[in-house]
């Protein structure tokens, strides 16, 4: 078998046209001829299938070793078509700090339709036992948790879900199948907001769902051809392309992160660093063990009695700005921005204060990255 930068670009051939075109097309054809009543052709509708999604779902598939991929119109409706093959009554034991929209859907939607959760820390592996019950079904979680970073162990959840027969669910969007296979660790299905690394380059909105078995693949189609929330033609190749640098993009993520990290730590305007790659903290352990690296999402805490609002107003270079995962950096206060939905009590238990700062470090010189930051650090400093 190709190794990993290998595959980004060949795990699927482009066999389908005449013309020797290296990529394939994009088909936007609804309807597909039938040879005769009795029998159809490979396609019939495109919500049903079509050759360009259809490309970018094997190819997911083949990075994350998957039996299956599946493109949805976002990220959002890919967990919604993971989470529909649920039925009332069933229960599912959600890490308590998995992105925000999840949460709405689980409880604003899912539960409305009988579905139960129950929110675990799932770096407690106890508390993870403890909570579930007969009717459990599923454990869903994040490795890297948003905004603060803590890692939680793939394998070692696996292993408690493999016991009581439950699915370990995994949204793998912080790592890309760059950095982690969830599906090699244990886990059962991998879900990816597209619109951030895979895509990355913050020109769509797409998502991903990738099974381990045939048998959670024929249940994922069904939700997805029969809800419908399919991934257009168009989308599917900016998709489609946007994984062919996955690799280059991730190594210079990678790099830039770290010398970010190297810079903060250096600061006294900075009370703490959160990045999985800074040695010495339990999170680093696992990541160290099941990861191929630390990401390219850096937070830290600005020190007590610090503007954070001038300070992230105050960069020229990093932009004010939700999302992550592409090409330009882009900083936010999760307090006020992705995690304004919390209460207070909910952000402060989180960890989520005032002085909170999540930074998606980009593909810039990472000099640049860290004069822009400096400046703004002396500002609020000299303040
Ligand atoms: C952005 C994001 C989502 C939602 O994806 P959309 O493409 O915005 O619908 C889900 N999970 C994580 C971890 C995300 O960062």
């Amino acid at each position: 078998m190709t190794k990993f930068n290998t595959k980004l670009i060949h795990s699927q051939s482009q066999h389908d046209n005449q013309t020797g075109a290296v990529n394939v097309p994009i088909y936007t054809s609804t309807t597909y001829a039938f040879p005769s009543v009795a029998d159809k052709s490979t396609w019939d509708y495109s919500r049903s299938g079509n050759p360009t999604r259809d490309y970018l779902e094997n190819q997911v598939a083949a990075l994350e070793n998957g039996a299956h991929g599946f493109a949805f119109s976002s990220g959002m409706a890919a967990i919604h078509a993971v989470l529909a093959i649920f039925k009332p009554g069933d229960h599912i034991l959600v890490s308590d700090t998995i992105y925000g929209g999840t949460f709405r859907l689980i409880n604003d939607f899912f539960k409305r339709w009988q579905l139960e959760f129950t929110e675990v820390d799932t770096q407690d592996l106890q508390a993870v036992r403890a909570a579930i019950r007969p009717n459990t079904k599923a454990i869903y979680f994040e490795t890297f948790s948003n905004p603060l970073l803590k890692v939680t162990s793939v394998k070692a959840i696996a292993k408690i879900a493999h016991d009581h027969d439950l699915l370990t669910i995994v949204d793998n969007t912080f790592l890309t199948p760059y950095l982690q296979r969830p599906l090699d660790l244990g886990a059962d299905l991998v879900i990816h907001s597209a619109t951030k690394y895979l895509g990355g380059h913050s020109d769509v909105i797409a998502g991903i769902v990738v099974t381990k078995t045939d048998a959670l693949a024929e249940q994922i189609y069904f939700n997805q051809n029969g809800i419908g929330g399919v991934l257009s033609p168009e989308d599917a190749n900016l998709v489609r392309r946007g994984i062919q640098t996955l690799g280059v993009r991730l190594d210079r993520h990678l790099s830039n992160a770290s010398k970010i990290v190297e810079f903060l730590e250096s600061r006294d305007e900075i009370a703490k660093v959160y990045y999985p790659g800074i040695v010495g903290t339990p999170d680093h352990e696992i990541a160290k063990d099941e990861t191929d690296g630390y990401g390219g999402i850096v937070s830290f805490d600005l020190r007590p009695g610090l503007d954070s609002t001038k300070f992230v107003e105050g960069l020229h270079l990093i932009l004010l700005a939700e999302s992550l995962g592409a090409v330009e950096s882009l900083i936010e206060l999760p307090y006020k921005m992705t995690h304004a939905e919390l209460s207070e009590p909910e952000q402060l238990k989180a960890g989520i204060t005032h002085q909170l700062v999540r930074l998606s470090v980009g593909l810039e010189d990472a000099d640049d990255l860290i004069a822009d930051l400096k400046q703004g650090l002396d500002q609020v400093a000299q303040a």
